[in-house]
């Protein structure tokens, strides 16, 4: 089944900067800057890597505001060129890299604008990673939470229901639980999904590196979150071809095709580069042999929402989640202030 993601949404938004122009580190370059990005990563404790549609487009899948991304092409009228459906597209070398850095133990977690599902089908185990603005394969109960991987892209978009049901059984004897079942993509007013950006918030503060791959960062709140990660003391690495809203906080900015960049650094760190025999669905990282095909559900929820988030956290966290619903014009200046005002004032 073929899904124009953008079609599925409403109309209005504020879609950002669309088609800046791309620029190449030279070789030599290229190839200093990765060394340098190896060896921040043999340093880091606590690597978090945040993944945009950048690591998709050689996959088929176009991405947003790129040269002939979604919207840089609806803003002349033009429609996007998929090369594959969403159940046909295969993950790229960069998801298979980060699989291989997951295994390695260089990654600890994983946080994703990507709704195209590649992440979860490449066996990255769900654990470890947050899909900020959700998947296109996976729908979730209204009633108790529990998701379900699906097979195919479920169709539908913006958190409606999918004309499914739940029917999972907490114990034996019981009567299913019957919730509807709902798509979990975003639509653009649509708040983040509580336990995936907890998680993310989390991780991004714990990280001592944040290593974004192919994202302008230019929605929020998760294009923010990298910078958790600066001002708890930890470093930025960006990857992108255009420029992004944070390059002025990275300590390193590598102007590059992230293929190209994770082909060098796999290299350097000497990781092997998982084998992929098709959709796989790994659910944690700590069972062995805990891959699963997918149509199963497999999600603990009670086991989920042990992410603890103080109250000087929450605080922020809501400004931050606040700032999701965008809105064109002085609402997003004013929130933009409002938003610097608070990290200013976050010790
Ligand atoms: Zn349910």
């Amino acid at each position: 089944m073929s899904v124009n993601y953008a079609a599925g949404l409403s109309p209005y938004s504020d879609k950002g900067v669309c088609g800046l122009p791309e620029s190449f580190d030279s070789s030599e370059e290229l190839k200093a800057k990765v060394e340098t990005l190896a060896k921040m990563i043999k340093e880091s404790k606590y690597l978090v890597v945040h993944s945009g549609a950048g690591i998709s487009t050689s996959a088929g899948i176009p991405d947003f505001r790129g040269p002939k991304g979604v919207w840089t092409l609806e803003e002349k009228g033009e429609t996007p060129h998929f090369d594959t459906t969403f159940e046909d597209a295969r993950p790229t070398f960069t998801h298979l890299a980060l699989l291989g850095l997951q295994r390695a133990g260089y990654l600890k977690y994983l946080i994703s604008q990507n709704v195209d599902g590649i992440h979860v089908r490449s066996g990255f185990p769900r654990d470890l990673l947050s899909e900020l603005h959700g998947n296109m394969f996976i729908e979730e109960c209204e009633k108790c939470g529990r998701q379900y991987v699906r097979e195919k892209v479920i169709g539908v978009m913006g958190l409606k229901p999918t004309g499914r049901y739940c029917d999972f059984v907490r114990s034996r004897g019981l009567r299913g639980c019957r919730g509807k079942l709902i798509s979990t993509i975003l639509d653009w007013e649509d708040a983040l999904p509580d336990k995936d950006l907890n998680k993310a918030d989390a991780a991004s503060r714990r990280a001592d590196l944040a290593l974004t791959l192919g994202t302008s960062m230019q929605i929020k709140p998760s294009g923010d979150l990298p910078l958790l990660t600066k001002r708890k003391g930890g470093k930025l690495a960006i990857v992108n071809l255009q420029s992004t809203k944070h390059d002025k906080h990275a300590n390193l900015r590598i102007n590059g095709y992230v293929d190209d960049v994770m082909k060098r650094l796999m290299e350097l760190l000497e990781v092997d580069i998982p084998k992929w025999d098709g959709p796989t669905v790994c659910e944690s990282s700590t069972e062995s042999n805990s891959e699963v095909k997918p149509e199963t559900a497999d999600t603990d929820t009670e086991t989920e929402t042990k992410v603890r988030i103080k109250d000087e956290r929450k605080r922020d966290f809501a400004a931050l989640k606040q700032d999701h619903n965008i809105k064109e014009g002085a609402a997003r200046v004013k929130r933009e202030r409002q938003a610097a005002v608070e990290v200013g004032e976050e010790k």
